[in-house]
């Protein structure tokens, strides 16, 4: 299994524009961090997690054009409103695209993008159908799939695990019983937005802490505010079996 890693940014993004602050004009490629995603695929399968703003960019940076699942964490902009540009996937693909999310995620897409389920379309929009998953594990090509609930706020969100990799993103919360179900997973991204204590997400310490509970082989950090500073800085701080999450990353695990 493949990871690519599209994006590891906060939903700013770093450079902030207009900021100037040590990590938004820092020159270091690892602070040049798009909307938070990845592509996870292995021989049979291609799954996309999120579709935040900067898809198009990602996907031709990253040289991707085929998916055959989308699996959306929540319905926050910085992870759904790339989803008109996946019409040039179905132009590649020529079939329609199926998107997999909770009840309440499928009707924000569809208020959203109202003009891709409208009875008369107009050419070209996305051809896309929705799919309500639950916190029930599934199958995806080889690939068993375990949603994970995650507390983000007061919002209750899915991250996932993909066999022994498990993405988080979002997280302010996790209740022990997800934490049971992500034991063993030797691969973990998850998220640290900053130092400072934040409603929604992770601080970098809540991470750790989180990390040191799931006990994974290794993890890396996401959805990276620039309030962080650059990497530099704090990657100083992690302990060895921890790292910062980069732009266009390929993580390989083995089947
Ligand atoms: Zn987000
Ligand atoms: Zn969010």
């Amino acid at each position: 299994m493949e990871i690519v890693i599209l994006g590891s940014g906060t939903s700013q993004g770093i450079p902030i524009i207009g900021c100037t602050c040590e990590a938004c004009v820092s020159n270091d490629p690892r602070d040049k961090r798009l909307r938070s995603s990845v592509f996870v695929r292995t021989e049979k399968v291609k799954i996309q997690v999120d579709v935040g703003p900067d898809f198009r960019t990602q996907y031709l940076e990253n040289e991707l054009s085929s998916i055959d699942y989308v699996l959306f964490t929540h319905e926050h902009n910085d992870h759904v409103i790339g989803i008109d540009d996946l019409r040039a996937v179905n132009f590649i693909q020529k079939k329609q695209l199926p998107l997999l999310a909770e009840k309440r995620v499928l009707g924000e897409i569809k208020k959203r993008f109202d003009y891709a389920f409208a009875a008369e379309k107009y050419p070209g929009v996305p051809d896309i159908s929705l799919h309500e998953i639950s916190t029930e594990a599934f199958r995806l090509g080889d690939i068993d799939v375990t949603p994970i609930r995650v507390i983000h706020g007061k919002l209750p969100i899915l991250g996932f695990k993909f066999n022994d990799f498990a993405y988080i993103t979002d997280a302010s919360m996790l209740e022990q019983s997800e934490i049971d179900k992500l034991y063993g997973v030797k691969v973990l991204i998850i998220n640290a937005l900053r130092e400072t204590k934040h409603y929604s997400h992770f601080t970098l310490q809540e991470a750790l802490d989180c990390i040191e509970k799931i006990n994974p082989e290794k993890a890396y950090l996401t959805h990276i505010s620039h309030m962080m500073g650059p990497t530099r800085a704090w990657e100083q701080k992690l302990p060895s079996r921890v790292l910062p999450l980069q732009d266009k990353m390929r993580i390989i695990l083995p089947d």
